[in-house]
């Protein structure tokens, strides 16, 4: 296992009631999230309507640009994994030889720029979304979350297979991306917020705070509750061991991804 940043400490002592739950390697020395209110400054030009970052922005790590524009909350990132994976290729200092019983694809990770815009202050849809392929959401260590299917929304029966060791791989743009649990995260805690998907509503791990399994999952794989980081309650998905393990549909109105 590889040596988590010293910065980790400073982050998990900083958010109080949060330790072992948060993201690692962020530098926060420039962020001071606040609740969502009224502001008049923010990047991109905007200097009417805007409102500030949600506090719980701050796990995504430095993997992941967060910014504010208008009422969207914009997440950049390449994707690229901030553990081994034999999907870096041999010769690269994150590769990692496939573990017993995987059978490799031929794709390779290659860093290549995702947005995703999402709302600021999440709401629920009139009627669900069918999740799309390709990237649904963002993790907080910057790898995209993908639903529950393969392409022409096969069933992934037989790319699990190909599954590193911390469930994640390439698609054949060789963009790397989990459909399941992200084991490199949830080593850090199995309830931990994991990540936000298109719709703004955050991602959680396969278990509630206090360790049990999550209960009551509506047909998107998501329910309402207050957690560590919403006192007050919100929609939020978890990561299943079943289908759709994430989110087989968005919730609330989706943002965009580009
Ligand atoms: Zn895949
Ligand atoms: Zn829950």
């Amino acid at each position: 296992m590889l040596m988590r940043p010293v910065r980790c400490l400073a982050l998990a002592l900083a958010l109080s009631g949060a330790a072992g739950l948060v993201a690692c390697g962020r530098d926060t020395a420039t962020s001071s999230p606040t609740s969502p209110s009224s502001s008049a400054t923010t990047s991109g030009g905007t200097t009417s309507g805007a409102v500030s970052l949600p506090a719980w922005y701050a796990q995504f790590g430095s993997a992941v640009q967060v910014s504010v524009d208008g009422t969207d909350v914009v997440l950049r990132t390449t994707s690229v994994p901030d553990h081994p994976s034999y999907y870096f290729g041999a010769g690269h200092a994150s590769y990692e030889a496939p573990h017993a019983g995987m059978q490799p694809n031929q794709n390779r990770i290659v860093g290549q720029t995702v947005t995703l815009r999402v709302p600021a202050a999440p709401s629920m849809a009139s009627t669900p979304t069918d999740t799309p392929l390709g990237p649904i959401g963002v993790a907080i260590n910057g790898v995209v979350f993908f639903n529950q299917y393969a392409a022409q929304r096969q069933p992934l029966t037989f790319e699990i297979l190909s599954f590193d060791r911390h469930n994640g791989h390439p698609t054949p743009t060789n963009q790397y991306h989990y459909h399941m649990e992200p084991l490199w995260l949830t080593q850090a805690g199995r309830a931990r917020l994991l990540g936000v998907l298109l719709d703004g509503y955050p991602a959680y791990g396969p278990a509630e705070a206090g360790g049990a399994a999550p209960t009551g999952l509506d047909s998107c794989n998501g329910h309402t509750h207050a957690t560590p980081e919403f006192a007050a309650g919100t929609y939020h998905y978890h990561f299943t061991e079943a289908a759709p393990y994430l989110a087989g549909c968005y919730r609330g109105v989706r943002g965009s991804v580009g």
